[in-house]
C-alpha cells in the first residue's frame, strides 16, 4: 500500500515526531500553516473519517487525548485549532486519516 503517512509510522520517510505510543503519532507537519502545525493520526490505516468503524472510535479519542498532553507539554495556553479534511469538499489530500493541530497565532474564521 502506497500511503506517506504508514510511511512513517514505519520510519520508512523521515518525520520530526512530537508523540508516539502504539496507536497513535503525532509529527510536525511539513509544510506548516502556523507557527505550531503538526498532525495525529492512529497508526493504524484508516482512509477517513468516513471509512471509521465503530471500533475505532476509541482511537480517534486516544487521538483528542494525545492532542491534549501535547498542548499542555508545548505550553499552548491561548489555545489551538484542530482540522479534520475529510475527502474531496473537506480539502484531504493524504488519503490515512489525520488531524491537524495549529497554534500560536490568531486563526481566522470562517475558513476559506
Ligand atoms: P490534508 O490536506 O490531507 O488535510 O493534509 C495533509 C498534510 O500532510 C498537509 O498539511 C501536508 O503538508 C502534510 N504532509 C504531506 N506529506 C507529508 C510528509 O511527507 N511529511 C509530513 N511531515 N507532512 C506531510
Ligand atoms: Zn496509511
Amino acid at each position: 500500500m502506497d500511503c506517506i503517512f504508514c510511511g512513517i509510522v514505519k520510519k520508512n520517510i523521515e518525520s520530526n515526531i512530537l508523540y508516539e505510543d502504539e496507536d497513535v503519532l503525532a509529527f510536525k507537519d511539513v509544510n506548516p500553516a502556523a507557527p505550531v502545525h503538526f498532525l495525529v493520526i492512529p497508526k493504524k490505516h484508516i482512509e477517513s473519517l468516513y471509512e471509521l468503524n465503530e471500533q475505532d472510535f476509541n482511537l480517534i479519542a486516544k487521538v483528542f487525548e494525545v492532542i491534549k498532553k501535547l498542548a499542555k507539554d508545548l505550553d499552548l495556553k491561548d489555545g489551538l485549532r484542530v482540522i479534520n479534511n475529510c475527502k474531496k469538499d473537506g480539502g484531504q489530500t493524504v488519503g490515512h486519516i489525520h488531524f491537524h493541530v495549529l497554534a500560536k497565532r490568531q486563526l481566522s474564521w470562517p475558513p476559506g
